[in-house]
This record gives C-alpha cells, sequence and structure tokens, in this order.
C-alpha cells in the first residue's frame, strides 16, 4: 500500500466510537491510517456514565472513549485534533482538507463525524452556553445542586435529562413545544411521572433568553402561575440533533429524508471509495448508539480494505 507522506490508505474523520472503531480495524488490515477528528471522544465522551456497551456493568463515557482511543494508537495510527474541512474526489484518490490547513490524498475516507446538536435559535444562546446555557444534562447536571433550571424538549433525552436534573436541582421546568411526549421509553415516562420536582409545561415555547452577563430568567409563549417569566439558574436545551452534511454534500452522497447519509450493509455510501458510519447515517435507525457506531466502524473498515486492495490490482 502507499508510502508517501501524507499519502494514506485511508483518512477517517471524527474522534468518536465510529471512528476509532474504524481506525481500529483499517490499522489491522494493515492499511496506511490517519484519523482527524475535531473533538476527542464525540457524543460518547460527554454523555456520562455509559451502562450499556457490553463487557462493562457501568463506565464513564470519556473513560471508554480513551480505552478506544488508546487501543488505536497501539497500533501507531496517528491521531489528529483537527476538523477536516473539505474532502474532494480527483481521478483516482480523495484530496482532503483541514481546518487548520492540512492537506492530505487518501485512497479512501471514512466519515464517522456525527450529529449537531439542534439549538433554539434565540438570541444569546450561543454566547452564554456555559453561562447557564447547557446541551448536555449528564454533563452539567451536578452543577445545579438546589437550584431551579428548565430543561427544553420532549424525546428521551429531554426526559432522562428532566430526571437526572431533578436529583440535583430543587426544580425542574420541563419545557415542551407540543401536548404530548415523543415516543418516550416508558421506563423514562414512568420516572419523570413519579417525580416531585418536574413541573411539566406542554405546549409551551421558551422565546427568550434573559440576564446579563449569563442566564438568569427565560420568557416562555404560555403563562405559568401567570407570568410569562421564569426564574432559571440554568437551561437545558435537548431537542434533537441533525447529521453533518456540510462534507457528504461537497461530495454528492445521498442522503434520506432525516439528512442521514445512506449507506448500504457494507456501509458504502453511493461515491466509490467513501464510507459512513455511526450517527452520521441511516445505518441503525434510531438506535444510535456506541456499540452501533463502533460497529459500523468496523465494517466501514472492511470495506474500506476491500475497495482501496480491489483499486490497487487495477479492479
Ligand atoms: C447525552 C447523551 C447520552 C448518551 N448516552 C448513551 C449511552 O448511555 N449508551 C450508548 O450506547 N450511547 C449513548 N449515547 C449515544 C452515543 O453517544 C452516540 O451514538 C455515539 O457517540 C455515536 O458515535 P459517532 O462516532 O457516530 O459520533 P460522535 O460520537 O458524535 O463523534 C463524531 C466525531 O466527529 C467529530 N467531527 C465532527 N465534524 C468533524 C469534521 N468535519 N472533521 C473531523 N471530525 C469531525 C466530532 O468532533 C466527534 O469527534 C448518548 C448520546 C448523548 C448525546
Amino acid at each position: 500500500m502507499t508510502t508517501e507522506t501524507k499519502n494514506y490508505d485511508v483518512l477517517i474523520a471524527g474522534q468518536g466510537a465510529a471512528a476509532f472503531a474504524a481506525g481500529l480495524y483499517t490499522a489491522r488490515y494493515q492499511m496506511k491510517s490517519i484519523i482527524v477528528g475535531e473533538t476527542f471522544g464525540g457524543e460518547t465522551a460527554t454523555g456520562g456514565l455509559i451502562e450499556n456497551y457490553p463487557g462493562y456493568s457501568e463506565i464513564d463515557g470519556f473513560d471508554l472513549m480513551m480505552k478506544f482511543r488508546e487501543q488505536v494508537a497501539s497500533y501507531d495510527v496517528p491521531i489528529l485534533d483537527d476538523k477536516v474541512s473539505a474532502v474532494k474526489k480527483d481521478s483516482n484518490d480523495f484530496q482532503i482538507e483541514t481546518e487548520s490547513g492540512e492537506k492530505y490524498i487518501a485512497s479512501s475516507v471514512i466519515l464517522g463525524i456525527g450529529r449537531e446538536r439542534r439549538k433554539l435559535g434565540l438570541q444569546n444562546e450561543d454566547e452564554w452556553t456555559g453561562k447557564g446555557v447547557s446541551f448536555c444534562s449528564t454533563c452539567d447536571a451536578p452543577l445545579h445542586r438546589e437550584n431551579i433550571v428548565a430543561i427544553v424538549g420532549g424525546g428521551n433525552a429531554a426526559i432522562e435529562g428532566a430526571v437526572l436534573l431533578s436529583k440535583y436541582a430543587s426544580t425542574v421546568y420541563l419545557i415542551y413545544r407540543r401536548n404530548k411526549f415523543t415516543r418516550p421509553e416508558p421506563v423514562n415516562l414512568k420516572l419523570l411521572n413519579d417525580s416531585k420536582n418536574i413541573i411539566q409545561l406542554l405546549d409551551t415555547n421558551v422565546t427568550s433568553l434573559l440576564g446579563d452577563d449569563g442566564l438568569n430568567e427565560i420568557s416562555i409563549d404560555k403563562p405559568y402561575n401567570n407570568s410569562t417569566n421564569l426564574n432559571v439558574d440554568g437551561l437545558f436545551i435537548e431537542i434533537g440533533a441533525d447529521p453533518r452534511v456540510e462534507i457528504p454534500i461537497q461530495l454528492g452522497i445521498n442522503l434520506n429524508e432525516k439528512n442521514e447519509v445512506i449507506v448500504n450493509n457494507e456501509m458504502e455510501t453511493n461515491v466509490a471509495g467513501i464510507l459512513a458510519a455511526g450517527d452520521l447515517t441511516d445505518a441503525s435507525g434510531d438506535l444510535k448508539q456506541t456499540i452501533t457506531a463502533a460497529a459500523q466502524g468496523a465494517i466501514a473498515a472492511k470495506s474500506a480494505y476491500t475497495y482501496v486492495s480491489n483499486k490497487n490490482v487495477g479492479g
């Protein structure tokens, strides 16, 4: 396989479960591999305690990702903290550029770049992230002992988040724009309804974030206790996530109606030589988990190996 500096058999974009698992397998296939990922560990690393990754009855997501990383690094696969900003196909290979200005050439690319959390689109939302606004209840719930907090959303992540927050905060407002939660897991719904300090505000939207140099109040569009303002120490936004499609769109990769990258059972996209794995894809439907992302990374690696081997023999 290739030997020149910065020429790789496979470039793997991402640093989450899909990317690290892919890197482990491409290394074991003796492909010249490189991992380029923006943030170490992806969603798993910030997701808090993991209780459903086989082999561990419980493990912190950050620690699990460290184990993934260390295992890949033991095969001498370079792992770079950088963001892939462009991927272009030339007649034979892929040209990859990163945010820091690095350029690579690779015979194949595995995309494991996951999804971006959705935002409310309100003024100060970005500026006050970390100053009262949070996108990760599992990460930041312990910061709110005896506080009053609100959480926005109506899916499982929001319900789980509200239940978790209720263990720390004195009061939790769970705010959802519809009048019924979206396909909640029965176990979570029971925990929610059993909780004594979660106030459910349905048919309600957050309309503004108020404060001086950080959040201390929100406005809502349906009065609660005759007021459309709530004093809060924190606001958690758990309204879903969208696949990161900038690079897939650059490459002309087919997406489904949810904007997920369409892959076949081999994790192949419609662009030969581009594989995709994990939360970015439609591969596991709604079951977007660390184990499914890792498994898909392994399959993508095998497919990259087959693709590059066939190419090298002129197949
Ligand atoms: C709060 C929360 C709790 C969760 N709890 C669990 C749980 O208990 N058990 C479980 O199995 N799953 C859990 N999950 C789901 C699990 O975290 C995801 O399914 C998993 O992280 C998906 O892995 P991934 O590699 O596909 O994507 P991600 O983990 O999202 O990783 C994507 C990676 O790509 C990087 N990236 C993005 N753009 C670029 C770019 N342009 N160039 C290079 N790199 C880029 C990111 O920085 C990141 O490193 C949880 C998720 C959340 C949000």
